[in-house]
């Protein structure tokens, strides 16, 4: 129903490229989004005043259009990825010419290298006297980055963000760069595509900015997004001014949703509002089952399990280190590490301190941290616990290399294939003298069976591992107990079951895992 046709060939027309602007802060990323909004933005009312909506369509002089996410930053951009939003075509890396390539452009264009997505170089401030555009080349040159003019095939351009220099000449590569992509969409279908932000506005109701990637959204379309849905009241552009329709590529604000998706839902319309609503709900059920799984922690062991049941085939790595001596030789001796099977792929390397940037990209690209005499920052740490990226200490460069051989060689891996059997919500608990805490609970899928395996999920965390104790229907012991039934239960050795712990019941079987 909301499968994804398949689109005939023959359909596909040529769809404007999505771009984002990442880059150290400061370079300029604001006021090239800025100056190209001002000037570019499709010919409309003169002084007509532009909202942000979280993204921008632009006209270039030939008819072409470019479409700009309004977020700048990586970690927009690696958060939307966190989220399964494949959306940027291009990457537009802004570096100052006064200035030299920072830690964050090496953040920037690592982000965009482990997400497949081109790179054009936007070597900016060139209005200033002291800019020096060689400088910059030449460092991303000692990066094996060679611009194009350095006899390389990355496509680079010096402007002013300030005068407007050589800005159109960006768009222009840009396009280029589009162009070998050969992007291409269906407008004569049902519309998808994904959310951008969304807010509820006093006036308006809930507002979501969506950006179409296939199809066509109109005007009195029914659309599921995410866990809300509704029928489109109004769309609106970027100069809050009405329109029927938004194309592939296009984004545009959009009333009459039930609720605010979050950033990076995916949206689809549908032909029956009610079957939208009754899935909006059922979303809205199954979510916090649904974040709860989506959180298993991404260990190298969990890498080194999956590596042994062929479900992965790389080893992805962030590594930060104290000094650069160790950043070339941990990472030499990681990557020589790559088998015919398994390559390790080092998706970013630097000196200093674990940074909130590095933790992104890991939750991103199903990667650990490896941190040699560093440590995280209080917020990297923070979000490395939400997210469920492990964050390896190492102080023998051998200890760490040892690991991940043995993760590769399956040596770190459990012996086990785990298989989730049930997940049970806990609506009311009993405190009984000398058996413990008893949960009376409802089985929200699947069936849970006497003398289980458990974890005790809290708001997506993991709080507790263990085992049942006891399987009870009413007052009876009982084998098993299905979907939509209630049943009472104990864990072994844990009495601090909360009302609203997800119970996740699973069992394991033995594996043949070495590789
Ligand atoms: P962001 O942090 O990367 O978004 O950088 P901003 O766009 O906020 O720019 C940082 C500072 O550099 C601001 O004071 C801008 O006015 C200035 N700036 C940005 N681009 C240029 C430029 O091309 N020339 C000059 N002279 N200043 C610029």
């Amino acid at each position: 129903l909301i499968e994804d046709e398949e689109d005939d060939e023959a359909d596909l027309v040529k769809r404007p490229p999505i771009v984002t602007v990442m880059g150290h802060v400061d370079h300029g990323k604001t006021s090239l989004l800025d100056y190209i909004r001002k000037t570019n933005v499709i010919a409309g009312e003169a002084g007509g005043i532009t909202q942000h909506i979280g993204a921008y369509s632009v006209e270039m002089p030939d008819g072409q259009h470019i479409t700009f996410l309004d977020t700048p930053g990586h970690e927009a951009f690696t958060a939307m990825r966190a989220r399964g939003a494949k959306i940027t075509d291009v990457a537009i890396i802004v570096i100052a010419a006064d200035d030299n390539v920072m830690p964050q452009t090496k953040e920037a264009i690592a982000h965009a290298q482990a997400a497949g997505v081109p790179i054009v170089f936007a070597i900016n401030k060139i209005d200033k006297p002291n800019a020096n555009p060689d400088k910059i080349k030449e460092q991303l040159a000692n990066m094996n980055l060679l611009v194009e003019d350095w006899g390389g095939k990355i496509q680079s351009q010096e402007i002013s963000a300030k005068t407007g220099q050589g800005v159109n000449e960006l768009l222009e590569k840009v396009l280029l760069e589009a162009e070998l992509l050969d992007l291409k969409a269906n407008p004569n279908r049902r519309a998808t595509g994904t959310v951008i932000e969304a807010s509820l506005d006093k006036g308006r109701g809930y507002v979501s900015t969506v950006l179409v990637q296939n199809g066509t959204l109109k005007v009195g379309d029914i659309v599921l997004a995410g866990q809300y849905a509704g029928k489109v009241r109004a769309l609106l552009d970027e100069r809050g001014k009405n329109i029927k329709s938004a194309g592939p590529s296009m984004p545009a604000a959009m009333l009459g949703l039930d609720g605010a998706p979050a950033a990076g839902d995916k949206f689809v319309v549908m032909t029956d509002e009610k079957e939208a609503k009754q899935l909006a709900s059922k979303r809205q059920q199954l979510q916090r089952e649904l974040s709860a799984r989506a959180h298993r922690k991404i260990t190298l062991e969990e890498i080194g399990r999956r590596l042994a049941l062929g479900d992965f085939k790389e080893l992805n790595i962030i590594l930060k280190c104290d000094v650069d001596g160790s950043v070339e030789a941990l990472s030499d001796a990681l990557s020589k590490l790559s088998t015919e099977k398994i390559q390790v792929r080092i998706l970013h390397k630097g000196v200093g301190q674990i940074t909130e940037s590095d933790v992104l990209l890991a939750a991103a690209s199903d990667a650990i941290v490896i941190g040699f005499n560093v440590r995280p920052s209080a917020n990297a740490r923070k979000i490395a616990e939400r997210d469920q990226v492990e964050i390896r200490h190492y102080s023998i460069i051998y200890d760490a290399i040892d690991d991940v051989k043995a993760a590769m060689e399956g040596m770190l891996a459990p012996e086990t294939k785990e298989t989730i059997i049930a997940n049970v919500e806990v609506r009311e608990t009993f405190k009984i003298s000398k058996v413990g805490t008893i949960a009376g609970c409802m089985v929200l899928d699947g069936t849970i069976k006497r003398g289980c395996k458990v974890r005790v999920i809290r708001d997506g965390v993991v709080v507790y591992t263990g085992e049942l104790a006891s399987l009870k229907r009413f007052k009876d012991d009982v084998k098993e107990v299905s979907k939509g039934y209630e049943c009472g239960l104990s864990i072994k050795n844990f009495n601090d079951i909360k009302v609203g712990d997800i119970i996740e019941a699973y069992e394991e079987t033995l594996v043949k895992q070495k590789i």
